[in-house]
């Protein structure tokens, strides 16, 4: 099996997809699309279950929106249609008939909920609205499409819509969804970035864009949530306006912020090792596996205390599978757990048995513990929170360690050509021209600015024309 950390990740990724049998991908005969089988949905299912908590306790409300999109619909947004020209699917006919309007399968719906807006919304007393919806979005990629990373149906988009009275509310807005995504990120234990993304970089039809990205274990950031401030754009072209308190009549301020699949590769990539995937506690589909160890003459015992334990576990609510298969040995199965990145296994031969004990064996250090019977809800709970830290804790550990502040130019180009990957931090003048040359120079791309001055350093000049550094450009290889 390959490695995880390295030039050879991708190989990592995909062989523990299929082995783990998260998601089978390139088998289909549509480039770009990937299934999502038993054990891959569950996953997805419990991350998607976060998100959905985190956005109905700040009052965003479920909607399902149409599929296809009329050309006449899509095109009303000037920049927004020019930024998805080249990405969109097309719909021409209906069965033998050409269609007189193309529809477009969605590759994003701000388009379509700012028609319905126009309808819904005539006074601020109805603002904010927060609405959001997780579906499939379709974008024709040019690149070389990569399984979850790079998809041509993107089947988990969770895309969220909000629309305020004013300019002020919407920005409030930018702070509150940047705070739920940090809150995600934070319960699947990714570690991430945050930044303002460059001008030249922002969402077709947006003011600004705000990014996470994370690092993963071949050096190369990954975009895992985008935040954007749509201003009145859409809400101009599609004639969304509203009765304000002076009387006055005024276009909605809108944001809408987005997160993919690509959460479901991160929590993979980060958190894995050459063993297989390592599932946070609180996703991971099976949170005990039990392997009962015996011989012929003690199976029946062993398998009574098995039995035991196991009813004991389910009436404390755990998902637990008993691996009782007879003809795959022990040392077989702690591998097809391990693969699969259930947290916790318990170890029950005779031993165990006679002395009303379990081996416990945690995945993320596959240390071994002995625990009497009266102690093992307890013990199970603090090795949960445990391993849920250290993963947490790790991917910290590996994003920090691999983010690099260079106050030089001839110094990061230096490293770089020596082969240095990560996120490259440098004084920037915030000019367009300076942040450009640098991906020219550098070779890596732009992910843009510290949304918090705290990340600002020093008081450096710009590594490019040497005028003030009013912030840092971070740079990184990305996906
Ligand atoms: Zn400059």
């Amino acid at each position: 099996m390959p490695t995880r950390i390295g030039e050879k990740f991708s190989e990592w990724f995909e062989w523990v997809i299929e082995e783990a049998e998260v998601y089978d991908y390139g088998r289909y005969p549509v480039k770009g699309c990937g299934v999502w089988r038993p054990y891959g949905f569950k996953i997805r299912w419990n991350v998607l279950k976060i998100i959905r908590k985190l956005l109905e306790e700040t009052g965003h409300e479920e909607i399902l929106l149409p599929l296809l999109i009329p050309r006449s619909v899509l095109e009303k947004e000037k920049e927004h249609i020019r930024g998805f020209e080249e990405e969109v699917y097309w719909v021409t006919h209906g069965g033998s008939d050409e269609l007189d309007v193309k529809l477009a399968l969605r590759p994003t719906s701000e388009t379509i909920l700012s028609l319905y807006e126009a309808l819904w919304i005539k006074s601020y007393k109805q603002l904010p609205k927060k609405y959001f919806q997780i579906c499939s979005i379709f974008r024709y990629e040019t690149k070389a499409t990569k399984p979850m990373i790079r998809v041509r149906e993107v089947t988990t988009f969770k895309e969220a819509h909000t629309a305020h009275a004013s300019f002020e509310d919407a920005e409030r807005q930018i702070a509150e969804a940047v705070e739920i995504y940090r809150k995600f990120f934070n319960e699947l234990g990714i570690s991430f970035i945050i930044s303002k993304r460059p001008d030249w970089d922002k969402f077709a039809g947006a003011l600004y864009t705000i990014a996470f990205d994370t690092l993963l274990p071949d050096k190369r950031a990954l975009q895992i949530g985008t935040v954007h401030l749509l201003g009145q754009s859409f809400t101009k072209a599609f004639e969304v306006r509203v009765q304000l308190k002076d009387e006055t009549l005024d276009y909605v301020w809108q944001t809408s912020y987005g997160i993919s699949e690509r959460v479901i590769a991160a929590l993979i990539s980060i958190h894995g090792d050459d063993r297989g995937l390592m599932l946070p506690p609180n996703v991971a589909p099976i949170d005990i596996v039990i392997v009962p160890i015996y011989s012929v003459e003690v199976k029946r015992n062993v398998m009574e205390y098995v039995d035991n334990i196991h009813k004991m576990l389910v009436d404390h609510g755990y998902n637990i599978v008993v691996d009782d298969r007879e003809d795959y040995s022990p040392g077989y199965k702690f591998f097809y757990w391990e693969i699969r990145g259930v947290p916790i296994r318990l170890d029950i031969g005779l031993r165990e048995a006679s002395s009303n004990t379990v081996t416990m064996v945690r995945r993320d250090t596959r240390e071994k513990l002995e625990i009497p019977i009266d102690k093992m809800v307890s013990s199970i709970e603090n090795a949960r929170s445990s391993i849920m830290e250290n993963l947490r804790a790790r991917a910290w550990k590996w994003i920090n360690d691999n983010i690099l502040y260079v106050k030089d130019m001839d110094e990061a180009l230096k490293m770089v050509n020596n082969g240095w990957r990560g996120i490259l931090q440098v004084p920037w003048c915030g000019r367009a021209k300076c942040g450009l040359e640098m991906e020219d120079k550098i070779g890596f791309r732009t992910l843009g600015s510290p949304i918090d001055e705290d990340e600002v350093i020093g008081n450096h000049k710009c590594v490019l024309c040497g005028g003030e550094g009013k912030t840092i450009m971070r740079l990184a290889k990305t996906y």
